[in-house]
């Protein structure tokens, strides 16, 4: 047999989740003139793009417009897209190491931090994760419901993950009926009966994860007015002394911007942003139904840590505001794959530099790989994921040089697709997915909006003129 990476014998990579980490995986190993690579791509939903299509907030539509690279890469020579196929549940680990040189997992972080305190469970209190999935018409979430006939909202966190909640609760009709928001959560936000949005940060403005867009966009909505505690707007001396040794211009400028709402006044629009800062919920209160009726606040103060970072400490002040709709927007958490070795507190695959690591040995497991969230944890942008993925790409390339890659009992393209075809009739191709993306795009123009999405796996699968079968184990 030729040596692996040859027209006669191509590397054969799966890669396991086809967001944009999935993406710039491929496309880093197709940056290789001298290697001859076919990846097959694989993905539980039966669209790509992970969470550009489901997590990127529907009223940042420029943002999206990165997948156009994604498409580029799905048509070089050797790519194959196989959605709705769940690795676990339709294909085993077991099965592409009988059909890959090398395996990437890219799934992601597909869960959520929870908060544990008292009164957690009651009804009303969501994981932002759970919100952002059902408006962006995510299959498995557009289901849920949140009450949102309540009168007063929180998010708990500031990050962009926060800002993105907060500015949808926000948005008027109008402005939501310019984006590609799921139909039915148009509908349901355009009748929402939020009035007051609390932004809960529990620590100071100087340490506000949210980027200076996302908080300059708070301050520019059409019915919405933010506000924030002058008292919590100034720094304390130990941020004012670290910022100004930093000389940080991108934190001074948010900092900036957070100061200059601290002199707002009520405009008469509709709705109220509250940014609250140095804040931590303590417990959260309900009624005799177990609805969620008001949430305790501790105020915290800052202290500096050796390494340099300022952490909130509870101080003896308490406060309990009204609400009845909570959004824990605390940070995004990886799930394990089966039979992939996995770090449970970190909520990552447990990888060195994107080789998947045996817990008990402490050496590399042979032919898997992993980047992204998953490797890495949720943390950047989407283009932080382009070196993230570069980095595992040159650990593989590395292990193929070598020769420390899997041997495949059927290494043969058609042979992966006819075992895809055996366990999930109903799997989408690249082609399927243009063209599902063509009649979204053309049902949302018919309405002045970019896309109307399909948000069911079978209305996926009718509209391409497929039926729902039950996989076969
Ligand atoms: P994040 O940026 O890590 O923010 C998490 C927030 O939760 C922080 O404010 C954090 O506070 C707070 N938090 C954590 N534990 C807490 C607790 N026990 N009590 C109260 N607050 C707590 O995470 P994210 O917002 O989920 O975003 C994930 C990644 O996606 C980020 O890198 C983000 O920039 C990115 N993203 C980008 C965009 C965009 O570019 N527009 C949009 C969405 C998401 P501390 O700082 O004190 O820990």
């Amino acid at each position: 047999m030729s040596e692996v990476g040859t027209n006669e014998n191509p590397l054969r990579v799966a890669i396991v989740g086809a967001g944009p980490t999935g993406f710039y995986a491929a496309e880093h190993l197709y940056k290789h003139k001298d290697l001859v690579v076919e990846i097959d791509m694989f993905d539980r939903l039966p669209t790509p793009y992970g969470l550009v299509r489901a997590g990127v907030a529907p009223d940042h539509q420029k943002i999206k417009s990165v997948t156009k690279v994604f498409a580029r890469t799905a048509k070089k020579p050797g790519f194959r897209f196989f959605g709705n196929v769940e690795m676990g549940r339709h294909l085993s680990l077991k099965d592409l190491q009988a059909h890959y040189h090398q395996i990437i997992y890219c799934t992601g972080a597909q869960t959520d931090r929870y908060l544990d305190i008292p009164g957690a469970d009651l009804q009303g209190h969501h994981p932002a994760t759970e919100f952002v999935a059902w408006y962006n018409g995510h299959p498995d979430f557009r289901d849920y419901e949140f009450d949102l006939s309540q009168e007063s909202a929180a998010v708990i966190g500031i990050g962009n993950v926060a800002m993105d909640v907060a500015r949808i609760l926000c948005r008027t009709r109008d402005e939501l009926a310019q984006t590609d928001i799921a139909d039915y959560a148009l509908e349901a936000l355009a009748n929402s009966n939020i009035k007051k949005v609390y932004i809960l940060g529990r620590r100071g403005p100087a340490q506000a994860k949210f980027t200076t867009p996302e908080i300059k966009e708070l301050g520019e909505m059409e019915d919405a007015d933010i506000f924030v505690l002058p008292e919590e707007a100034q720094l304390d001396p130990l941020s004012e002394e670290s910022l100004a040794e930093s000389a940080d211009r991108g934190t001074a400028r948010k900092v900036q911007i957070i100061q200059s709402y601290a002199d707002n006044v009520p405009t008469g629009k509709s709705r109220e942003l509250i940014l609250r800062f140095l804040v931590s919920p303590t417990e959260m209160f309900g009624d005799a139904d177990g609805q969620l009726k008001s949430m305790r606040l501790v105020h915290n103060e800052l202290y500096a840590t050796g390494a340099g970072t300022m952490r909130p400490r509870a101080t003896d002040r308490f406060e309990d505001i009204d609400v009845g709709l909570v959004f824990r927007s605390v940070g995004y958490r990886g799930v394990a794959l089966p039979g992939v070795p996995f770090n449970d507190s970190w909520g990552v695959i447990l990888n060195a530099d994107g080789r998947v690591i045996d817990p008990d040995t402490k050496e590399p497991v042979l032919g898997q790989y992993t980047a992204g969230w998953i490797k890495r944890g949720p943390s950047g942008v989407i283009g932080t994921n382009k070196p993230d993925a570069l980095e595992t790409v040159r650990a593989m390339l590395e292990d193929l040089t070598g020769g420390r890659i899997l041997d495949p009992d059927f290494p043969e393209a058609a042979a992966a697709e006819q075992l895809v075809h055996n366990r999930q009739p109903d799997y989408f191709t690249f082609a399927d997915w243009e063209k599902l993306d063509e009649i979204e795009v053309a049902k949302g123009y018919a309405l002045g909006r970019p896309r109307l999405k399909f948000t069911s796996v079978e209305e996926m699968l009718a509209a391409i003129g497929k039926q729902a079968a039950e996989p076969v184990l």
